[in-house]
């Protein structure tokens, strides 16, 4: 965990500024002039902090505190937390939107029938769970009668798949399903307009395809997840990961 002067560090508060006399601001600094100069600014939110904290945690850690997370109201209907599951070394990165309610009596992401076609597709990859391949949601706690995720659950949680793709440092991200395409994209977009080629979460290349729930209800469109996951296998491929044989 920082230490509060780290995180104060970190957010630009210490050391405490002082103008030199006759020294001139430049025209964005004259707002900041007008408070108190001679007290560290107070800007710094409660949320500020535990962004801070989290960018900071180690998986062990990371767990604890997404289990202990009170940011949004979802920690009070869910019954567990469900951080996510595999190989913290994984090169793969699968993200699905939350916590169904199979997920919530688990504690382990896609384990109902949409995560029966997961593990499917990620066979057809040579791939599996357990193996080079971490699997995790937006959000990590289940919303109730499994609405749609609120847009300030979904910031609160994403520091911590933010913190999840910093420590793997995956070759590749594949979004499934529009909660996690838009949410790592930061775009309001369809499915439709965003798969079919390579975008980029911060460096990282990133596929988006439609979300195995979605796949179980739309048979017809199995064969463009398909292609995605083939498009998948080239990126991943180009960017130096190795796939088994
Ligand atoms: N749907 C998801 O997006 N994630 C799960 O973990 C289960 C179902």
């Amino acid at each position: 965990m920082p230490t509060r002067s780290e995180i104060l560090a970190e957010l630009g508060l210490v050391p405490t500024w002082r103008r030199r006399a006759g020294a001139t601001i430049p025209f964005a600094d004259a707002r900041a002039d007008r408070a108190d100069v001679s007290t560290p600014r107070t800007a710094s939110s409660a949320e500020d902090l535990r962004r801070i904290e989290i960018r900071a945690l180690q998986w062990g850690d990371l767990e604890t505190h997404i289990d202990a997370c009170r940011a949004c109201g979802l920690a009070r209907t869910r019954r567990r937390s469900v951080p996510g599951v595999g190989d913290r070394e994984a090169d793969w990165l699968f993200v699905g939107e939350a916590p169904g309610a199979d997920e919530d009596t688990t504690g382990e992401p896609f384990v109902g029938q949409a995560g029966k076609l997961l593990d499917n597709m990620l066979a057809a990859l040579g791939l599996s769970r357990d193996r080079c391949v971490y699997i995790a949601n937006v959000l990590k706690c289940r919303p109730p009668s499994n609405r749609t995720p609120e847009p300030l659950e979904i910031e609160a949680c994403r520091p911590y798949l933010d913190r999840q793709i910093a420590l793997l440092a995956p070759k590749l991200v594949v979004a499934l399903g529009k909660s996690a395409a838009t949410t790592l994209l930061n775009v309001d977009a369809s499915i439709a307009s965003l798969r079919g080629r390579v975008h980029r979460y911060q460096g990282v290349p990133l596929i988006v395809t439609y979300h195995p729930a979605y796949l179980l209800r739309n048979l017809a469109d199995k064969a463009k997840a398909w292609e995605d996951l083939l498009l998948a296998r080239r990126t991943f491929t180009a960017a130096g990961g190795r796939t088994a044989e």
